[in-house]
């Protein structure tokens, strides 16, 4: 999980041109009607966005007929956001940008708004509210995303991830390869208020549950490719540090707490993986 660059362009030139592009004229009207209001919206977003307080911003009372032409101003498919979408992944660095960073399990295929869009629908095609993530982390934001000052998932543009452990891996060595349960801890005191986003946002899209089922395909993996370089050269030292080194670099470029190098570095620390599954083999 690695932190997003934000768009930093005209946020609201993002708006003008998806109402200018509106084919319905009568939906069209509505929204260039909408445009004195919803601006001034726009900058209070980047001010509350710029001091870290997106929180604060409560949203303009539109009637239904509006809230829907809003909400429906942003469709996936479209030019404009599809134009946004790239705009903003190529934002991003080029080793992560095609994958989701609030699970790293899967590809990037849709637009999360952070602050919902059904509640604050003049912010429907705002690039500041808009973060690329995968569809099943989409699915499992609900309409919230705060709990008063509390947030409830991680703002990848504006929640700094520390460059501290907070993910554990543990194993079970009673079985045919080794069975991971990944936990979160702070034993390197991340801020209280930063580390409760951090147990928030992991709870809410149930991340530990499905980097576990995604686990044991790589834990396979792990054992056959350590059973050929144990053949090769058995001096499990020097395995050891040739794995950490590795897993240092994969932590520079995914995130201090990728999953996938937690559990490796974990699973090499234990002297029973090694006896049961890689000498005796
Ligand atoms: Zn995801």
């Amino acid at each position: 999980m690695k932190n997003l660059t934000n768009f930093d362009e005209d946020s609201f030139a993002v708006y003008k041109d998806a109402v200018k592009r509106k084919r319905d004229i009568t939906k069209k009207n509505v929204l260039i009607g909408l445009e004195s209001r919803i601006e001034p919206q726009f900058i209070l977003y980047a001010e509350k966005f710029n001091d870290k307080k997106i929180y604060e911003i409560t949203s303009l009372g539109f009637d239904d007929a509006e809230k829907s032409v809003l909400i429906d101003l942003y469709q996936y498919n479209s030019y404009v956001i599809r134009s946004l979408k790239n705009k903003i992944l190529d934002k991003q660095i080029a080793t992560i940008n095609a994958t989701c960073q609030y699970c790293t399990l899967n590809s990037v295929e849709t637009l999360d708004h952070f602050i919902p869009k059904e509640e604050f629908p003049e912010f429907s095609v705002n690039p500041l509210n808009l973060l690329p993530c995968c569809p099943t982390c989409n699915s499992k934001k609900s309409y919230l995303c705060f709990d008063g000052e509390e947030s409830l998932f991680l703002n990848l543009y504006l929640d700094e991830l520390p460059n501290k452990k907070y993910l554990k891996a543990e194993f079970d060595f009673n079985n045919d390869i080794p069975l991971v349960t990944f936990s979160l801890y702070n034993p390197e005191n991340i801020d209280r208020i930063n580390f409760r986003t951090i147990r928030n946002h992991y709870e809410r899209l149930n991340l530990l549950e499905r980097m576990r089922e995604k686990s044991n395909e790589i834990i396979t993996e792990i054992i056959n490719s350590l059973r050929t370089y144990y053949k090769l050269d058995s001096d499990i030292e020097s395995l050891k540090n040739f794995i950490v080194d590795e897993e240092n670099e994969n932590k520079e470029a995914y995130g201090y707490n990728y999953w996938k190098s937690v559990l490796r570095l974990s699973l090499i620390q234990y002297d029973e993986f090694w006896k049961k599954y890689i000498i005796n083999q």
